[in-house]
Parts: structure tokens; sequence; C-alpha cells
């Protein structure tokens, strides 16, 4: 079957022949049907994050898949169910977390990510998963099923955040997104959703006419060009900002949405940086957030449940945003296209094959 790797020492995909996989017990083979691509598959191709399964030459990438059950082994599943895989797995044997369901908090070594970090993806004509790592969904989201997996990193990041301010009356009005990349905008259209914050922002640092400021506007955001404004000065130039959602992987947002808080706001970190070096005012910021109950919660993968929350989030969003969100969904001839990274793209999927 035909697979999408990167292969050691080398920084581009390529298509690989590999076996079909054989499921073991209490695993189904599944028909890969459409696999996204974020900033982290960019980040794995350029070697900056994640890493080779043990003893193997390439990685099978991708993390964002919807397929179709093929063959339930045994499970529970039928032949035919749409289903979205989670991303981690025990790399040997039990351990806690994964006894108890919360593979997305543990400590690194204790597992492996599919298509991230020492497991193979799932950009493959078939894959094996265990099946109480694959989520059902209606067969009316089969198409945007590659959407799930990082609106469900949404979910966690957004119970997280706000379970830090459940000890008071906390009333928020505003939310910032920094960051207009596929999870920046999509998580912008899932604050809007929500109803709970009255104004949004959304940082990029790109001139007009782009197609990711258009989508911000489309849902009644106000675009921040980091360039003019930086994140420490929102505060100032537009409002004290409740909820920041940092979603650039540039690492000083960090520590400037402590500055872009409002007192007893939170700010939640997705983005993956690499090492960098440099100066804050560590004093003022550890002072900041005491005196003003300020909080910044670093947040990571997702499980089960926020799956499920992802799904019923998506079905709830407009067709239009996904018609701006989704630039372009490609064949495993297309590489290019699916894996480019200009100002045009917003969000690609691979395709493997239909329904
Ligand atoms: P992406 O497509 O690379 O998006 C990042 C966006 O941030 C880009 O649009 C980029 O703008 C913008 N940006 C970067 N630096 C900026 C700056 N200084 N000022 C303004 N805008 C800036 O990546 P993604 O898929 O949306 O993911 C975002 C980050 O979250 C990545 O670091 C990814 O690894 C991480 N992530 C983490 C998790 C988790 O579980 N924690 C899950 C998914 C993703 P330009 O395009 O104009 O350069
Ligand atoms: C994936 C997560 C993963 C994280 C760190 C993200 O892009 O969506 O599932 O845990 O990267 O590797
Ligand atoms: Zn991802």
């Amino acid at each position: 079957m035909q697979a999408i790797a990167v292969r050691r020492g080398e920084s581009e995909p390529v298509v690989l022949d590999k076996p079909r996989p054989d499921p073991a017990p209490g695993e189904a083979l599944v028909r890969t049907l459409r696999v996204g691509i974020d900033g982290t598959d960019h980040e794995v191709i350029e070697g900056g994050h994640g890493d080779f399964p043990d003893g193997d030459d390439h990685l099978v990438l991708g993390h964002e898949a919807v397929g179709v059950v093929e063959d339930p082994n045994g499970t529970d599943l039928d032949v035919g169910d749409v289903v979205v895989p989670t991303v981690r797995r025990r790399p040997n044997g039990e351990n806690e977390y994964f006894a108890r369901g919360e593979p997305d908090y543990a400590p690194e070594g204790q597992y492996v990510e599919r298509g991230i970090v020492g497991a193979h993806g799932f950009m493959a004509k078939y894959f094996t998963s265990p099946a109480d790592a694959l989520v059902e969904i209606p067969e009316s989201l089969t198409e945007l099923g590659f959407l799930v997996e990082p609106a469900s990193i949404s979910e966690k990041a957004f119970d997280l955040a706000f379970a830090s301010r459940s000890a008071f009356e906390w009333a928020p009005e505003t939310a910032a997104v920094l960051g207009n990349g596929s999870l920046g905008l999509l998580t912008l259209a899932m604050l809007e959703e929500s109803g709970r914050f009255d104004r949004l922002y959304c940082l990029g640092r790109r001139d007009r006419p782009d197609p990711t400021i258009d989508v911000i506007e489309s849902l009644d955001g106000t675009y921040v060009d980091s360039r003019e404004t930086p994140v420490d000065e929102i505060s100032d130039v537009h409002e004290p900002i409740d909820f920041v959602y940092e979603a650039t992987g540039y690492a000083k947002h960090a520590f400037e949405t402590v500055d872009a808080l409002a007192p007893n706001g939170v700010g939640a970190l997705l983005g993956v940086p690499g090492d960098w070096e440099f100066e804050i005012d560590g004093g003022r910021l550890h002072r900041e957030l005491v005196l003003h109950n300020k909080a910044l919660v670093g947040s990571v993968n997702s499980g089960v449940s926020d799956f499920e929350s992802g799904v019923d989030t998506l079905l709830a969003l407009d067709d239009d945003f996904f018609d701006d969100l989704v630039t372009g969904v490609y064949g495993l001839d297309e590489l290019d296209a699916a894996f480019a990274n200009d100002d045009s793209t917003i969000k690609t999927a691979v395709e493997f094959g239909g329904r």
C-alpha cells in the first residue's frame, strides 16, 4: 500500500510502498479517507520536533485522520463505521496514564505519538488502531473528519484554562488567538461559536489582502498585526484580554501574554518552539502574575472526550467557514500542493480514498 513518509536525513515527504498492516487482537483495520496537515507536520518534516520509530529509516506522517472501518476484527466496531483515531499510544505495555484514559497527561517516555514521536502515522491507505483509540463520528462529518483532532486540541486547552478560573466568578468578555495558522483560525471559530466572548482578536504578521485576515473578519474578529502591535501592547492599543490562546509557536508570545491579559485572565500556550534564549524582566512578569491572579497553562494533545466535544463543536460551525479554512484536498500525486507552506494555503488534507 502507498504511504507518505519522511526518511531519516531528508526533509521532504515522499510516497513509499509498505505492506498493509494486520490488526492485532483488540485492534481494528481502518481504510484511510483523508489526513490533515498542520504546523506540527511541517516541524516534524523539518526535523524540529518528533522522532523516528526505533530501528526504522522513515516515519509515516499524519496524525489528523479520518477513515472507515474495513475489518472490526472482533472489536465493538462495525464495518463501515466512520472513525477518527486519537494520537498517543502506549510505548511498551500499560502505564497508569493510559490505564486512566489520560494518555495526553503522560510524561515524555511514557507515550509515542502516531506520525510525530516514535510511531508511524496515518498517511497510508490502511492503518490499524486499538478500538478504544478510535472515535466514531457521524457520517455527515466524514469529509471534514480530519478536523476533529485539531478541534480536540482546543477543547482540551479550553477545559484546562477555564478550570483554572473556576474558583471564582469569572465573566470573560474578550479573547485573543495568537496565530492565524490552521489551529489559530479553527480555534477562533470555536470561540466565536461558544458565545462566551463579546469581542475576539486574532494575531498575525501578514499584509492585506490575505485569506487568513478575511477569515478572521468573517468571524467578526479584529485582526492584530504583531509587527505594529506586539502582544504585550494589545492591552493598551485595544483592550485587556481575558483569555489568550497562543498558537504561533513563537516563544516570546508566551511571556508577552502576561501583559496582554486582563486581571484574573488566563493564557493557554499551545506552540511547540525550538530552544531560543532571550531576555525578559522575570521579576515584573512574576509580580504581574501574582498581583493580578493571572494564569498561564500549557496544553498538549487531547483525549477521547475532547475528540467527542470536538465533533459536537464542528457540527455547529458554518459550512462557509470550512470552505474558507480548507484551501485544498489533494491526491498522493500532489504532495507539493498538499504540503505547501505559502500565504494562500491555510488547511490542506491528503485524500487516500473515497467513502
Ligand atoms: P502554523 O500553520 O505554522 O501556524 C502558526 C501561525 O502563527 C502562522 O500563521 C504564522 O504566521 C503565525 N505566527 C508565527 N509567528 C508569529 C509572530 N511573531 N507574529 C504573528 N504571527 C505569527 O501552525 P498550526 O498548525 O496553526 O499550529 C500552531 C502551533 O501550535 C505550532 O507551533 C504547532 O506545533 C502547535 N500545536 C500544538 C498542539 C498541542 O497539542 N500543544 C497541537 C497542534 C499544534 P505566518 O504564516 O505569516 O508565518
Ligand atoms: C498534535 C498533538 C501532539 C502535539 C505534540 C500536535 O500537532 O495535534 O496530538 O500531542 O502536536 O506533538
Ligand atoms: Zn496537530
